[in-house]
């Protein structure tokens, strides 16, 4: 997250990329109705571009118009913007654009990676010179996935997913990313996972397995690790699912995943041919998809102008 001071600029863009979750262990909600998770997060190369200007007003803008993104005060960009004011006690506003690659509830973290996008940019914007610990917090009260968006890389989320520490990652994989038409919502899919899940474990553990094949750098023992508890309810709820995920695994990658709550699928591959190939053969099926390395850098300046 770190980078240079780089004084205040009129205009900046910030990328930020898409979070799979390579484990996704969900437990017991809490009396506050929030899930304990024990997860382990991967950013990969997707990505949405926030730029910022100032403005009398706050507003949100697409550079083109993509379905399902809301462009008034409930867009997490302009919540995320407003909080950053009211946390420095400055009176500020900004039009914001988004370029957006990244699906739309697709459980890619979309919209927590605008979050924190628009929180670093107009940091930069303002030279608030906002230190990392405050930047990570605030992400934290916009929602659980804020503060992995700002980290990037490969890390283990606990909490409700918002307590995120990196881990020591060697692989270097390639996603064939499996999109679908209609998104599934998130909540929709917890609260499936709380019917069918009555005697979830109140702490999930955490996959030492897994991390310890990240760390040897073993891209096939990972492919064989990858798992999420919130795959069942998906599946409940989009049947359609079910055929796509029967095809995707004859087809010889390491690993095959859903992604958080779904509905994209993941394939995972070591290398970048075997995925291109995996894709192409993805797409004479019909299915939309891209590629997408992992893991890569959290939240950065890419204009600063
Ligand atoms: P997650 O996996 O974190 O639950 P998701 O990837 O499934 O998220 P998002 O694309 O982040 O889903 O969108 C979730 C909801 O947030 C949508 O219903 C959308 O209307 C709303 N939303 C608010 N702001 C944004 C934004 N900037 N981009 C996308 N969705 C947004």
């Amino acid at each position: 997250m770190s980078e240079a001071k780089l004084g205040p600029a009129p205009r900046v863009t910030v990328r930020a990329p898409a979070k799979i979750n390579l484990h996704l262990g969900v437990g017991r909600p809490r009396p506050d109705g929030m899930h304990p998770l024990s997860t382990v997060y991967q950013a990969v190369g997707l990505y949405d571009d926030i730029t910022v200007t100032d403005a009398p007003d706050w507003s949100v803008g697409l550079t083109a118009a993509v379905d399902g993104v809301p462009l008034d005060d409930t867009n997490i960009a302009i919540r995320a913007g407003r909080a950053l004011v009211k946390h420095h006690g400055i009176s500020a506003a900004a039009r914001i654009t988004i370029a957006k690659c990244i699906p739309v509830m697709g459980g890619m973290a979309g919209g927590s990676a605008d979050a924190a996008a628009t929180l670093l940019a107009l940091d930069r914007l303002w030279d608030l010179q906002t230190p990392d610990e405050e930047l990570l917090q605030l992400a934290s009260t916009l929602g659980s996935d804020v503060p992995f968006a700002l980290l990037g890389g490969t890390a283990m989320g606990t909490g409700h997913g918002q307590l995120v520490s990196a881990v020591t990652d060697r692989t270097s994989v390639w996603w064939v990313v499996v999109l679908s038409d209609d998104g599934l919502s998130t909540p929709a899919v917890y609260r499936h996972f709380d019917e069918l899940s009555p005697d979830a474990p109140n702490e999930p553990p955490v996959p030492e397995e897994l991390l310890e094949a990240l760390a040897e750098g073993y891209a096939d023992e990972v492919g064989d690790l990858l798992s999420n508890d919130l795959w069942e309810a998906a599946r409940d709820l989009r049947p359609d699912l079910v055929d796509v995920e029967t095809k995707l695994r004859t087809m010889g990658a390491d690993g095959v995943l859903l992604s958080g709550s779904g509905p994209t699928l993941l394939m995972l591959h070591d290398n970048v041919d075997a995925a291109r190939s995996a894709a192409a053969e993805v797409a004479a099926l019909g299915y939309r998809c891209a590629l997408a390395p992992g893991p890569v850098a959290g939240a950065h300046v890419v204009t600063y102008a």
